[in-house]
């Protein structure tokens, strides 16, 4: 309630509750794969499936149930995904909280469709219907800037977005928006203990073409490796950030504030555990640094879980034993709003990797974060002029 008051200007769509100092849990189960279909029985009942949605926001495995914030299934469409976490995200985001989306899951379970969409959706002016979670959410971040300069036409009111696209593969950080950049690394900003990668290429957008250029180009450059394991597994974890700052000028008494807030997408690499098999030298060194930013995710969810749940500080957090966890240290326990979205298939053959991504899944629905906004006021200029002068009056008399 109280982020809700110190919100500012909001909009109809912020009718989707926010989360609130917990981290939004969604379960996004993907429709079956033709091999699951083929495995159907022909008893007509359908494909056998591992996990099933029982409710809005619970599901059932093995007897088991589990509840998150909200569970999508076959039928829920990239809309849907994008009302349930996308909005809140935006409108989070214009309120000057930071805010990240995590794609969780096993390789094939949907991380890449529910980021971004397939790329054939990510055309220019494309309005399929497959787009993902990223390009509604740069559609509605510049519909919604455009509806508040209107609004609030009577104040200067400035916004620019600065976006950045990144992978960490083997423990390194590559540019995707020019892959020349290899091996950057993470600096802190000793002033105000702001993370960053140092040279990584920043751009302007402006517009849903600008967005989906850099999209396209920086998709265009992720790599996926090979392994006899999995042909074509994704073992990098890719990280779309946007900062947003405005500027709002009340031309009547001088007073200006300005508002930042970072958008930071992140589809991570499948979740399952590396089968070591024919793997060896360069492979098998990658696999280790690949679990490392993975494993290391856990070990993270596993401690603020439990700092959240017994109400103790803990004096050291490893945030810096991975890139990953290095880089997105705010999103974690810090200060900002994070959403989790926890893919799974429903084949039986994937009954372990869904219940392990569930359990996953349901230890980070115990994190608090602790988002504030990101607000600078400068005071009303003639107010203080006006204090200056009774002072100096003051002062002039008592001498
Ligand atoms: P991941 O990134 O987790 O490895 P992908 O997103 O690449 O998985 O999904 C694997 C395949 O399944 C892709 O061809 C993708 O288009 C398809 N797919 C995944 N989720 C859905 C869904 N909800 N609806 C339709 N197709 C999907
Ligand atoms: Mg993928």
């Amino acid at each position: 309630a109280a982020a809700a008051a110190a919100a500012g200007p909001t909009h109809d769509a912020a009718a989707v509750p926010a989360p609130d100092s917990g981290v939004q849990v969604v379960v996004r189960i993907r429709p079956p794969c033709r091999v699951d279909e083929e495995e159907a029985g022909e008893d007509g009942r359908g494909p056998q499936v591992c996990v099933r949605k029982t409710a809005v926001n619970s599901v059932a495995i093995q007897g088991q149930d589990f509840t998150f914030d909200a569970v999508a299934d076959a039928i829920s469409t990239q809309e849907d995904i994008f009302n349930l976490v996308g909005l809140p995200l935006v409108e989070n985001c214009l309120s000057g909280f930071n805010s990240s989306i995590f794609a969780y899951g096993q390789t094939g379970s949907g991380k890449t469709y529910t980021m971004w969409g397939p790329l054939s959706a990510l055309s220019e002016d494309s309005v399929s219907s497959e787009r993902g979670l990223t390009p509604r959410v740069f559609e509605q971040l510049f519909s919604r800037i455009n509806e508040e300069q209107v609004k609030h036409s009577d104040k200067e009111l400035n916004y620019n977005c600065i976006c950045s696209f990144l992978e960490i593969y083997n423990e390194q950080i590559t540019d995707l928006l020019d892959p020349s950049q290899k091996n950057l690394q993470i600096r802190e900003d000793v002033r105000t203990s702001c993370v960053y990668v140092e040279s990584l290429t920043k751009q302007y957008v402006f517009t849903m073409k600008d967005v989906t250029q850099l999209l396209v180009k920086g998709l265009a450059n992720r790599r996926t490796g090979a392994t006899s394991a999995n042909a074509d597994s994704s073992r990098s974890h890719c990280v779309f950030t946007c900062v947003i700052k405005s500027e709002s000028k009340n031309p009547e008494d001088g007073s200006s504030s300005t508002r930042s807030s970072r958008i930071n997408l992140v589809d991570l690499a499948g979740s399952e555990r590396q089968k070591l098999t024919h793997a060896a030298g360069d492979r098998l060194k990658e696999a280790g640094n690949i679990n490392r930013s993975l494993s290391q995710l856990g070990n993270l969810i596993n401690i603020l879980a439990e700092i959240s749940q017994s109400g103790k500080q803990r004096h050291h957090v490893p945030y810096r034993d991975s890139k990953l966890t290095f880089l997105l240290q705010e999103s974690l326990g810090g200060n900002a709003k994070l959403a989790m979205i926890c893919a799974v298939s429903p084949s039986q053959s994937c009954k372990s990797e869904t219940l392990s991504t569930l359990r996953f899944a349901q230890r980070a629905k115990a994190i608090k974060n602790n988002a504030v906004v990101n607000e600078e006021k400068v005071e009303d200029v003639n107010a203080l002029r006006e204090q200056i002068r009774q002072l100096k009056d003051e002062l002039h008399r008592v001498k």
